[in-house]
């Protein structure tokens, strides 16, 4: 049965294949395969039309060995405490790939926000923060916008933060307006990471990305930053879908165009500039890369025997199901996984919060010049260890991930 199901579930498939080739500890793998924490709340609200409604929402700290848990909070319909944890313990694995000295956590409600006034949305906003006051800090766990958040949600969460807590704290979130202790880079930085990764990976393979044809599926915050940078290195990017439709463009798209299209409309259906594409055709089209960047469990045995890419940079969290993960790399497709290709971010989100802390902003070339030095040190990590254990770039990652959680874990010991 291929695990479109439990995402907790395909990431325990990942981690299992990886702890059995460095042979872990059957002890310290029980530790690292259960979440810390995991926290529900209900959060009432009254809408517009002065009902009350109640909204569920989760808050999961999954594993904070290296530091503060750090991760996104999802506003989405299909939001569920599985998928929260999952996402929390990739947050983990990509933390510790990324060498920066945080834990993993998730968050998320149960909501359709498009269907919420703003005034719903900040209420809902702050009466979840009112829940995981006590649970949230810069030194516990610091959340960031993820799908259907953004830095209106992050002011709104900081500012409840510090409320409760008696005084202004820029460093409990990141992702914030710049105004407010932002960094500038950080909006673009997932998609940077993305680019970052995609272009070593081209290097590696002896492609040129000059003339690379590119797809992307999912053209918010991640995927409209991954295409806009991939074409300024002179990719074309033939092929954009998202929630509502798609569009192709064997020429390339202008992307700049595109993105101005979205924030009129809210999707790239009815864009001018290049063909009607049905977004079930994306994965097949005959393209050398595949970005990925919506939500989990998109490329699954269903679609990937029709992939024609030779690269997969993964900026979704958990896109590719474990069978047709396995399926790509036999079929010798090259898969930059999720918590290597979209570490971009939480990057940045360190950046913001160890300058937040310091109270000390930096240029923005100094930001982007020390996330081009971490992804390019994460990349060569992961692609020197999947050499050495003669494995995909997935298992290699969460490989280095492992030891180095595990690493500390030994060193702490177990507290009784
Ligand atoms: P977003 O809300 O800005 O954008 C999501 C996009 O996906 C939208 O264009 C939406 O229309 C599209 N989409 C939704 N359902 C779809 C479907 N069924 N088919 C095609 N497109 C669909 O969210 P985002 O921040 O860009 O996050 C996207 C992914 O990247 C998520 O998996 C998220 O966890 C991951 N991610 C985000 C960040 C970040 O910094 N924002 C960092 C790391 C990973």
């Amino acid at each position: 049965m291929e695990s479109t199901g439990s995402v907790f579930n395909a990431m325990l498939q990942e981690f299992d294949g990886a702890a059995r080739l460095l042979a872990l500890d059957p002890g310290i793998w029980k530790v690292l395969t259960h979440p810390k924490r995991q926290i529900c709340v209900s959060c009432p609200v009254q809408m517009d039309n002065g009902e009350i409604e109640v909204f569920r929402g989760y808050r999961v700290q999954y594993n904070i060995t290296l530091g503060p848990a750090k991760g996104g909070i999802r506003y989405h319909p299909g939001v569920t405490l599985d998928e929260v944890t999952a996402l929390a313990a990739w947050m983990t694995w990509k933390c510790a790939v990324a060498q920066i000295p945080f834990g993993g956590g998730k968050g998320g409600i149960i909501v359709d926000p498009n269907r919420l006034s703003r005034r719903e949305l900040e209420a809902l906003t702050r009466r979840y923060v009112a829940e995981i006051a006590d649970a949230i800090g810069p030194d516990k766990d610091v959340p960031a916008p993820d799908v259907n958040t953004d830095a209106q949600t992050m002011a709104w969460i900081m500012d409840t933060y510090s409320m409760h807590v008696g005084h202004t704290s820029t460093a409990v979130v990141t992702g914030k307006p710049i105004e407010m202790g932002g960094s500038l880079g950080r909006r673009e930085a997932t998609g940077r990471g993305v680019m970052i990764t995609t272009r070593e990976a081209s290097k590696h393979l002896g492609l040129t990305i000059e003339g690379a044809k590119v797809a992307v599926q999912g053209f918010g915050n991640v995927g409209s930053v991954s295409a806009d940078l991939i074409a300024k290195l002179g990719a074309k990017i033939v092929a954009v879908t998202d929630w509502k439709g798609g569009v192709s463009n064997e020429k390339g798209l202008n992307i700049p165009a595109l993105i101005d299209h979205v924030k009129q409309h809210r999707t790239v259906a009815g864009y001018t500039g290049g063909d009607k594409l049905d977004p079930a055709k994306l994965f097949g089209l005959d393209v050398d890369v595949l970005v990925p960047a919506a939500l989990e469990n998109q490329i699954t045995m269903e679609n990937a025997p029709s992939i024609k890419a030779k690269i997969i940079a993964e900026g979704a969290n958990g896109p590719t199901t474990p069978e047709a993960h396995k399926h790509l790399h036999e079929r010798g497709v090259f898969v930059i996984p999720d918590i290597l290709a979209n570490a971009g971010g939480v990057t940045t989100s360190y950046f913001e919060w160890v300058q937040d802390r310091h109270g000390y902003f930096w240029e923005e070339e100094e930001v982007n010049r020390r996330l081009e030095q971490k992804m390019c040190e994460a990349f060569k990590a992961v692609l020197d260890m999947s050499i050495r254990y003669k494995t995909d770039m997935r298992t290699a990652a969460y490989i280095v991930a492992i030891n180095r959680v595990a690493t500390v874990t030994r060193m702490r010991g177990m507290y009784a």
